[in-house]
């Protein structure tokens, strides 16, 4: 979808910003561009949507050379988000979002019924926000807006220059995960740039860490992680590494631990043969959870189970795990699946976290041997 052939750009002052850049996005991927202020980053994304060209090189979009697509009719196809979100500010919320389709040639009122449409989707009631003006937002807020409004004319390409670079860290966790939900949901084809590696690593199909003006390692964030192509992505990557791969690292049901299960309506059992049972209610969903000392007796188990919410879906990170259980001060966590309303699938206990971190580590290593193979079979033919 996005494709740079020997891409470089020297300004007049003669720097360098990037230079001779080869990588391909394909559509629908989320591609982070990554790396240390001044590497490069922003040139190359400016040069996507034309507001910098090339001084050697072509860059190609949807399979055309862009230097002959009109650069108004290029940006069109472009959704452009910024740190700055630049939303004008005597317009209210849902005015900004409307202006693209407006532009587009969408008549006022359908302008405005597609704007509500995508305030909703990023999480913005319309009925609530759209007649707020953008200095009556939060920092969060205005990037939604941000985010809405470069999706209002719905273009297959999205680039987004650290889009949440100015929210506290808190509120940035939530986007980003908003963020991933909605382009589970429209699948656009993305380049987004940030200096922060766990944003890169939490976001990217694929990160592009960037040196110097260079793209050092173009690869799935595990990889990236667990197998950097040169010394200096591995000192980008950063020391604590074994900690930012629990973010890129699901929880499976293999991983789970089963502990005996009790329904609150079951009679109190004689005895339990483990230290605790998980309580569930009558619909399969987490109650809670009972210790063996409590198990015991005439009633049923609703009488003595304690009632504990640390619950997370299949396919959540470890990282997002390990944070559950702090939060619930609890020694372990339900894992559930969404996807069948929320049925209790087992619990996953530091034990078992650390094994997935093991199981996730090792599977690496493994890839990197049989990509090493593959590229020998190469040569020989
Ligand atoms: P990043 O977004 O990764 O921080 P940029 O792409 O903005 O980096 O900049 C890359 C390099 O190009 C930096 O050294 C920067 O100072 C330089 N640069 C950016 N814009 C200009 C310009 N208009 N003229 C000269 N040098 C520039
Ligand atoms: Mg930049």
């Amino acid at each position: 979808m996005i494709r740079f052939e020997h891409v470089t750009k020297r300004y007049a002052d003669g720097t360098t910003a990037v230079d001779d850049l080869s990588f391909e996005v394909a559509e629908g991927e989320l591609v982070t561009l990554v790396g240390p202020s001044g590497c490069g980053k922003t040139t190359t994304m400016k040069m996507v949507n034309r507001l910098i060209e090339p001084t050697e090189g072509r860059i190609f979009v949807d399979g055309r050379d862009i230097a002959e697509v009109d650069p108004v009719k290029l940006r069109r196809s472009i959704g452009y988000v910024i740190q700055q979100v630049g939303l004008f500010p005597h317009k209210t919320v849902l005015d900004n979002t409307a202006t693209v389709p407006h532009l587009l040639g969408t008549g006022r009122a359908g302008a405005r019924a597609r704007a509500a449409e995508l305030l909703e989707l990023v999480g913005l009631d319309p009925s609530v926000y759209g007649d707020r003006y953008p200095d009556q937002l939060s920092g969060g807020q205005r990037q939604r807006v941000g985010v809405a409004r470069a999706l209002a004319a719905d273009p297959p390409v999205l680039l987004m220059d650290e889009p949440f670079g100015a929210v506290d860290p808190v509120v940035r966790e939530h986007l980003q995960n908003e963020f991933l939900k909605l382009q589970s949901q429209v699948r656009k084809t993305i380049l987004f740039v940030t200096h922060d590696i766990e944003e890169a690593v939490r976001l990217g199909d694929r990160i592009a860490v960037y040196g110097d003006g260079r793209i050092e390692q173009f690869d799935a964030p595990a990889t990236v992680l667990g197998a950097p192509a040169t010394d200096y992505v591995a000192d980008f990557v950063g020391a604590d590494r074994g900690l930012k791969r629990l973010s890129v690292t699901p929880v499976e049901e293999g991983d789970l631990e089963q502990p005996p299960v009790l329904r609150l309506d079951d009679p109190l059992p004689r005895s339990l043969d483990a230290r605790w049972a998980v309580v569930l209610d009558a619909e399969g969903g987490l109650h809670g959870w009972i210790s063996a000392g409590q198990a015991r007796g005439t009633g049923t188990v609703r009488d003595r189970a304690r009632r504990m919410d640390a619950r997370l879906p299949v396919g959540a990170s470890l990282k997002q795990a390990f944070s559950t259980m702090l939060q619930h001060d609890a020694g372990w966590v339900a894992v559930v699946d969404p996807e069948a309303e929320d049925r209790f699938l087992g619990v996953l206990t530091p034990a078992r976290l650390h094994t997935a971190l093991r199981r996730s580590i090792d599977a690496d290593a493994q890839d990197v041997a049989r990509a090493d193979v593959r590229l020998e079979s190469v040569t020989k033919d």
